[in-house]
């Protein structure tokens, strides 16, 4: 889960950009998502890479140990 590092919550964050790259037309191999704080306008990046699985966060925002799921 992500949340805003100013506010320590992820009740105000919203996606503003979201992509999904694909492999062979199916495959999703990375996750790029673009956050924005609604109550005190921090941004942040959220990337998931599927090949290292490895989830990356950059900016006002931070990744709590509660995985976000893509089912
Ligand atoms: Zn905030």
């Amino acid at each position: 889960m992500i949340t805003c590092t100013n506010c320590d919550t992820p009740q105000f964050l919203q996606i503003t950009q979201s992509r999904i790259y694909f492999e062979n037309g199916e495959v999703i191999n990375e996750i790029s998502e673009t956050y924005e704080c609604t109550l005190c306008g921090s941004t942040g990046q959220y990337v998931y890479d599927d090949d290292r699985d490895e989830e990356v966060v950059s900016g006002d925002v931070e990744l709590t140990t509660e995985r976000p799921k893509f089912a």
